[in-house]
């Protein structure tokens, strides 16, 4: 524990001007307050205010806080008023213990809807002095430091969920990445025991096989800066486990695999000499690609300001390095205490960066001000603390910001529009990822691109900006037109040649006005689309052309006789305009016909599918099919069987080992019992044409259990 003396010590240590009586006075005043109280330690109560406070003047914190710190507990859990903190220390630092005193109900409720109306308290009463904040921040730290002497498992676990939802991203919002990590790591120790046990083992061993190099590389970086005449400090440093957790669950890596499990920092005096000291480690070493960033000019939301590089640094070893100055330093590891610092004590909070620090912090007030209920405020401070966007950036370095829940769609559509409308694939962080991927600050996305890829309309579901999914509709909006309108054109040819008239372009355009059609390719997509009959271009062009009546149904489109007015089906995508009937099952070598649906193009059903008596009467809706599937590259598609089979053991196992021995794949299964003797098996299966499900029919019906095989048909 902390001597009195060496408190004080600390404190005039930083600020000469420090208030020593009103500390001396704090200190002896808690001890008195606390008396015999213990902590779940076993330690006398008072040792916690006081480490609290020691925690503090690591932030070099003011008087008021210090005192603050040392008073913290006493409204809670000893006899003080407000009136007595006031008429004793004043009301600024009765006012902060206060505010102190409303978080820490928080912790001693434990419903949710209580939680969440103090902590809006306390915000209301922070906002105002963040070193409420900062006091309870470093009493939570001091709590995790001491949480294992709690004996209720349930308690230190909600404590521990509590510092990694609320209190550890708060602290990282605030800049002061220290306390941000401690509070996690401790999390991690009782959240999660085995995993932060098994890193720490593993990178023990990590460590002793590659030796004692952080100092060695340090040494060695330090050198070669300095030969330049540059003066600098360089500092090493292993990351905590946890934050290599995160890293390694993010990118599903191993521990072999972390690049950055030790990193450098590299302190300078000024800017300036930041880009310099970059400068020399580029020549003497060979960057990474893709991991240099800029934080000084784009400084991150919080503050944060430095240069990162990756290079392949001393002893061939990935080395981590960021490049800063020492105010970017104290600001980086302090963060908004550090802002404390540099700006002299409150009053100075409404200037610039600190205000722009505290964005998100005034945002949360204004929402709490226009009435949201104490649970819902409880899940958007959680959130809001995570952030609203992120920050993500192209191999180039390029910085695209984006809302959070933004997927690398939106970053390739964020980047270019064409970027986007010929994505194909997308390597985050070095690794292939699906595109339907969430993208996390930092995350450097590179889009892979083909000019054959067409926007997808399944990308619909999961972008997340505007611009994506204007531009996806729009790609798509266009492809659909394009395909229409070759569809058209084929379609107008066949019903010209079918006529013996001419269907040339220059005879074409003359239908243009009398059908209101402004070039030839909206007249060819109003005919691929069905809006308009080939039929009804024929009469406009050739007015004495009667309709054919009891026209047959189409009949060639068996996909051999090469009939080149049919419409080509290259296969199950067929593109946006040709779907197949639903449950219908046409099979490649069997025989189809295509029927117009206005508006939506082409439906293709084998042409003995009784449910075409339905179109009977609309011969003009009939379009002619034929299959074209490229040899070179065999499709499977979906049939379906349906098997009476002999009830006995095995059958239902004969049957299936026989369907995959003919290398196809069964993707649905339904048994439907008959009677003692029969079941019904309906068989979805994947084949490649007509012949392979023949072919695979007669096997079943070969086999002695099975009694008949059909193909239903709709
Ligand atoms: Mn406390």
């Amino acid at each position: 524990m902390l001597r009195q003396y060496e408190l004080v010590d600390r404190v005039l240590g930083y600020d000469p001007k420090a208030d020593e009586a009103l500390i001396n006075r704090a200190y002896v005043y808690a001890m008195k307050q606390h008396g015999s109280q213990k902590r779940a330690s076993g330690d006398p109560y008072f040792s916690h205010p006081i480490e609290v406070a020691g925690i503090l003047t690591d932030l070099k914190l003011d008087t008021a806080t210090i005192v603050t710190a040392l008073l913290h507990d006493t409204i809670e859990d000893t006899g003080s008023t407000m009136d007595e903190l006031t008429k004793l220390f004043g009301s600024q630092v009765a006012g902060l213990v206060d505010g102190v005193t409303k978080l820490t109900r928080i912790e001693l409720t434990s419903e949710r809807s209580k939680q969440a109306e103090n902590f809006r308290k306390f915000l209301l009463a922070m906002s105002n002095d963040i070193r409420v904040l900062l006091v309870k921040l470093a009493d939570r730290l001091h709590n995790m430091r001491t949480l294992h002497f709690i004996s209720s498992a349930e308690k230190r676990q909600r404590i521990a969920l509590e510092t990694m939802e609320i209190y550890a991203p708060l602290a990282g919002r605030m800049g002061i990445q220290e306390i941000r990590e401690e509070l996690e790591d401790l999390a991690f120790k009782e959240l999660n025991p085995e995993a932060r046990e098994a890193l720490i083992k593993r990178l023990n061993e990590f460590r002793e096989a590659s030796g004692d190099s952080v100092k060695k590389i340090a040494k060695e970086i330090q050198a070669k800066l300095e030969e330049t005449g540059l003066s600098c400090e360089v500092l090493g440093r292993e990351k905590r486990p946890y934050s290599m957790w995160r890293k390694m669950e993010r990118r599903a890596i191993s521990l072999e695999q972390l690049s950055d499990i030790f990193g450098f920092r590299v302190i300078v005096d000024d800017v300036p000499d930041c880009y310099t000291a970059v400068g020399v480690l580029h020549t003497n070493w060979r960057m990474v690609p893709g991991r240099f960033k800029d934080y000084i000019s784009t400084p991150k939301a919080n503050g944060y300001r430095s240069i990162h590089t990756t290079m392949i640094g001393p002893e061939k070893k990935r080395a981590e390095v960021q490049v800063r100055t020492r105010k970017m330093h104290e600001i980086a590891e302090y963060g908004i205490a550090a802002h404390w610092i540099y700006k002299e004590g409150p009053g100075a909070d409404a200037s610039g960066e600190f205000a722009a620090t505290f964005h998100w912090l005034r945002q949360l007030i204004e929402m709490l001000e226009h009435g949201a209920s104490p649970e819902e405020f409880l899940e958007h401070t959680k959130l809001q603390m995570y952030s609203d966007q992120v920050f993500c950036f192209s191999p180039k370095g390029l910085l695209i910001t984006l809302p959070r829940g933004a997927t690398p769609i939106d970053f390739a559509y964020a980047v270019h529009t064409d970027i986007g409308d010929t994505c194909v694939g997308c390597k985050i962080n070095g690794r292939h990822m699906p595109l339907r991927t969430k993208l996390e600050n930092g995350d450097e996305v590179e889009i892979i691109r083909s000019q054959a890829q067409r926007p997808s309309p399944a990308w619909e579901a999961f972008v997340a900006t505007g611009k994506a999914r204007s531009a996806i509709r729009r790609s798509i909006r266009a492809t659909k037109q394009a395909e229409f309108s070759r569809l058209g054109r084929q379609i107008l040819k066949g019903a010209f040649e079918a006529a013996g008239k001419d269907g040339s372009d220059t005879i074409l355009e003359r239908a243009l006005g009398p059908l209101r059609k402004s070039d030839l390719d909206e007249l060819m997509a109003a005919v691929g689309d069905g809006t308009l009959s080939a039929h009804q271009v024929l009469q406009t062009v050739y007015p004495a052309e009667q309709p054919k009546n009891g026209r047959k149904r189409p009949v060639r489109g068996n996909g051999k006789d090469g009939n080149d007015s049919a419409v080509r089906v290259t296969g199950r995508a067929a593109g946006l305009v040709i779907s197949f009937a639903p449950e219908m099952f046409p099979l490649p070598g069997e025989r189809i016909v295509g029927i117009m649906m206005p508006g939506e193009g082409i439906t293709i059903y084998p042409i003995d599918a009784p449910a075409l008596e339905e179109f009977d009467g609309e011969t003009m809706r009939w379009i002619d099919a034929t299959w074209d599937i490229d040899p070179e590259h065999p499709q499977t598609f979906p049939a379906r069987l349906r098997v009476t089979a002999k009830n006995e053991v095995g059958s239902l196992g004969h049957i299936a080992t026989l369907i995959a021995d003919y290398g196809s794949n069964i993707s649905n299964l339904s048994l439907a019992q008959r009677d003692m003797d029969f079941y019904d098996i309906q068989i979805d299966l994947d084949v490649r044409d007509l012949k392979h499900l023949t072919r695979i029919m007669s096997a079943l019906n070969g086999l002695s259990c099975v009694n008949t095989v059909i193909r239903p048909r709709r």
